[in-house]
């Protein structure tokens, strides 16, 4: 019989980190749409001093919490000229050698992207696909979720999408 004590101990604090991000950019004309990585076909794109790219932002913020490093706007600032339209997906790869640097591993990532349009479905591999692949995890390692909001409030009215993530963490071998 195990004991609920001796469960909780193999699961301790030191050894696993769960960790959540989000984030919402407003949408407007002249923009492009993009989304972990991926050029959606749309109108309208996300607003925001990088490429805007709200998927790769959540995860990034998911990354860093779980880590206990300071948040995408303090470790990427957006008044810094340097990130100005740059590919979010160059910072999802410097917040994992931050993560690796602080002795953490990635174990796997959930992502949840909600917008009312476009609608996602045939983007979704993709988007799984280019996470993977920043992230250096197996595709079974990562997951990307798409919903609408119903039609409700700001992202519903097609005004802004958001995004979720979550991050779970194991201490590296060497730490
Ligand atoms: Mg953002």
């Amino acid at each position: 019989v195990i004991k609920v004590q001796d469960a909780v101990k193999d699961r301790s604090a030191e050894s696993w980190r769960v960790g959540h991000g989000y984030d919402i950019h407003r949408l407007e004309a002249g923009r492009k749409l993009i989304l972990a990585g991926v050029e959606i076909p749309c109108a309208r794109g996300l607003a925001g001093h990088s490429d805007a790219d709200a998927a790769y932002h959540a995860v990034i913020d998911a990354m860093l919490g779980a880590a206990g490093l300071e948040d995408i706007g303090t470790q990427f600032p957006d008044t810094d000229p340097h990130y100005r339209g740059i590919d979010s997906g160059v910072l999802v790869e410097k917040t994992l050698v931050k993560v690796q640097a602080a002795g953490y591993e990635l174990v796997n990532v959930d992502v949840t992207v909600i917008a009312e349009k476009p609608n996602l479905r045939e983007y979704k591999p993709q988007m799984r696909i280019n996470l993977a692949e920043r992230l250096g995890l197996p595709a079974d390692a990562v997951s990307v979720k798409a919903k609408t909001n119903e039609e409700l409030g700001e992202i519903g009215r097609g005004e802004a999408i958001a995004c979720l993530a979550t991050v779970l963490l194991k201490k590296g071998e060497r730490a």
